[in-house]
């Protein structure tokens, strides 16, 4: 491997952090009609679940309050009343350090969209998602073709 790509994996994966503040979350608590529409006006199909401290507890998505939706007529929204987001969210959250490195990164995005950051003492920090670290392989290997 060239000292290019090695200086890549080691990298720390700060600098591709999309920070907290612009993220869309909801928080422990919430009811599931206030996760809904946050989720349908933040456009994305999942975003995390965070407490007054700003530890993760989970992710939620459209996908999972519809499933709680579903009944013998079709989509019930009465199903959703007095339920909360953490009654069905998903607390299996890929999450990694800010201190971690692209390697490791790369890793977990394969199975994951976006990937949650915490700092060292277990707060969110904010969110690094697939598409920043495949455009960041993209111009490395770009950049490479170009000094050939
Ligand atoms: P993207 O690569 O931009 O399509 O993002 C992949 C996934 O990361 C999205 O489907 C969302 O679940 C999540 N995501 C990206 N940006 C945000 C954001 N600003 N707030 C909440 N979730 C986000």
């Amino acid at each position: 491997m060239n000292v290019q790509n090695s200086r890549l994996l080691e990298q720390e994966i700060r600098e591709l952090i999309i920070p907290a503040q612009k993220v869309a979350h909801v928080q422990v608590g919430n009811s599931l009609e206030h996760a809904l529409l946050v989720l349908t006006k933040s456009g994305y199909s999942v975003i995390p679940v965070l407490d007054l401290q700003d530890r993760i507890h989970g992710l939620i998505s459209t996908n999972m309050i519809f499933n709680s939706m579903l009944g013998l007529q079709g989509l019930e929204y009465e199903k959703l009343d007095g339920r909360k987001v953490e009654d069905i969210m998903n607390t299996k959250v890929p999450r990694l350090k800010e201190s971690d490195n692209f390697l490791r990164a790369l890793e977990l995005s394969i199975n994951n969209p976006f990937l949650c950051i915490e700092n060292q003492d277990n707060k969110f920090v904010g969110i690094l998602t697939r598409r920043s670290i495949l455009a960041l392989v993209y111009r490395q290997f770009r950049n490479e073709k170009n000094v050939q």
